[in-house]
């Protein structure tokens, strides 16, 4: 593997270079860092090869190659040692045909990329397990580095505690006050990690976080996706999408975005297959965003002319995002993929949402944003109903019980429960139970088909 290499170069000067366990997060330009890799290298291995060994790698137990990430480890981070790999088998999640809803939306194509079947609940796991494995990297090297930080809409916290406890590397968490589910405050706790909650939104920590970590004598690096460590695991789950059709693309592609990092990867491991030739086209990309946190939106509307805003409070609230790290590089790979950008209301995510877990699904409410994004471009007919479509869904339904809790019990915000399917409480009677039985059977709530 000593022949591949990797490296940060500036976005505005590629000539500008900093190896990656060096603690940089900025060009001289002030602009953002990507992930390099020596092109000529990877290119003298065929297409044909590099299929094969990744299918000899996938979802075995080999360490550290079983992993989805690291079974690409010379696309990923190359120059790793594997001892210092962190890593939970990540990747490789399920990507399942949902035939009913597919069937019920009038698109029969329809894939779901399950992102949230993972150690942590989240595709943020990708990306962490490649950030604290340089980061062990670094420290096994003498860097003087003596924590991990990031400011999170939940799920990033509970992909750094986690890995960084399995490394036994301390984790600095900083969290909107209130804004977090419980299933996500709890993780890093859970994980030793110290739990800073912030009197204000995810905005507000950032800007935080960015200023406790730019003190060179911190001693704290910076686990944000401004970070592009990250990047390099999360752009495996288009080169997954590839490989589970055996390296056949769909049409589309549907993700949810707030910070809009997980956009940027996607499309760049999309593209780095088509580079090395595995795939021969591209999909479309179509980025879903709340209507509550919508600033990309607004610039596919308005020329791709983008400003920020202040993010109101949404049911997605890992996508509460008002002024998005990566927009400028989200931007230009909807540009490339021919892209789309869907928004949606609470009372469409939340809707969409309950009608997919009526089909057995089980959607978080990010993925209600993909979901009713998807349902409204289908009806607009700009996804035709024989295309192929893959949604990603970025977490598990289980992380957002209250979500569904309050959708059920009717009891949300401005939202009605329309597909609400609460308990029937009856006294321990079986007439009682036979009537009621009797009469849901004859008046069943209306079933999805
Ligand atoms: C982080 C996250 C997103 C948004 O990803 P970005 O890279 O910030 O656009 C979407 N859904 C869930 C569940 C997340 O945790």
């Amino acid at each position: 593997m000593d022949r591949y290499r990797a490296w940060f170069a500036a976005q505005d000067n590629p000539n500008e270079r900093y190896p990656l366990t060096e603690v940089v997060y900025y060009s001289q330009s002030g602009g953002l860092l990507e992930v390099s890799h020596d092109m000529a290298a990877l290119r003298q291995r065929s297409a044909a090869e590099w299929r094969q060994l990744f299918e000899s790698r996938w979802m075995r137990t080999s360490w550290p190659y079983g992993s989805g990430v690291w079974g690409k480890k010379e696309w990923v981070c190359p120059e790793i040692a594997d001892e210092n790999i962190v890593s939970m088998f990540e990747g490789g999640t399920n990507l399942f045909w949902a035939e009913r809803f597919g069937r019920e939306i009038g698109v029969e194509d329809l894939w779901i990329k399950l992102c949230g079947n993972s150690h942590t609940g989240s595709f943020k796991d990708l990306g962490m397990t490649v950030l604290v494995s340089v980061v062990k990297q670094m420290m096994s090297e003498g860097k003087p580095i003596r924590a991990v930080a990031c400011a999170s809409t939940g799920d990033t916290s509970a992909a750094l505690a986690a890995y960084g406890a399995a490394a036994g590397i301390p984790t600095i968490v900083f969290l909107p006050k209130g804004k977090v589910s419980t299933a996500q405050l709890v993780q890093p706790i859970a994980h030793g990690a110290t739990v800073i909650s912030i009197d204000s939104d995810f905005d507000g920590c950032m800007r935080i976080v960015r200023d406790v970590t730019a003190d060179p004598n911190s001693g704290i690096y910076l686990a944000n996706s401004l970070n592009s460590l990250r990047i390099e695991g999360q752009k495996t789950v288009g080169i997954e999408i590839a490989q589970q059709f055996d390296w056949q693309v769909p049409d589309w592609i549907v993700i949810p975005g707030g910070n809009l990092g997980n956009t940027f990867a996607l499309g760049k491991g999309l593209r780095l297959m088509h580079e090395l030739g595995l795939i021969d086209r591209l999909p479309r990309i179509v980025c879903a965003q709340a209507e509550h946190a919508n600033p990309l939106y607004r610039a596919f509307c308005n020329d791709w002319h983008y400003s920020p805003i202040a993010a109101r409070p949404t049911l997605a609230s890992a996508i509460q995002i008002g002024d998005p790290v990566s927009i400028k590089r989200a931007i230009s790979t909807l540009q490339q993929f021919d892209g789309i950008v869907e928004q949606a209301s609470e009372q469409e995510l939340a809707d969409a949402a309950a009608r997919a877990d009526r089909t057995g699904a089980y959607a978080c409410p990010h993925t209600g944003v993909a979901l009713a994004a998807t349902i409204k471009l289908v009806n607009r007919g700009i996804i035709k109903r024989s295309d192929r479509v893959v949604v990603v869904s970025t977490a598990h339904g289980l992380k957002f019980s209250g979500f569904k809790v309050h959708y059920h019990e009717n009891s949300l915000r401005d939202v009605v429960g329309t597909f609400a399917n609460p308990p029937i409480e009856l006294p321990a009677d079986v007439d009682a139970v036979r009537r009621a039985l009797a009469q849901r059977m004859d008046a069943p709530v209306a079933p999805s088909r």
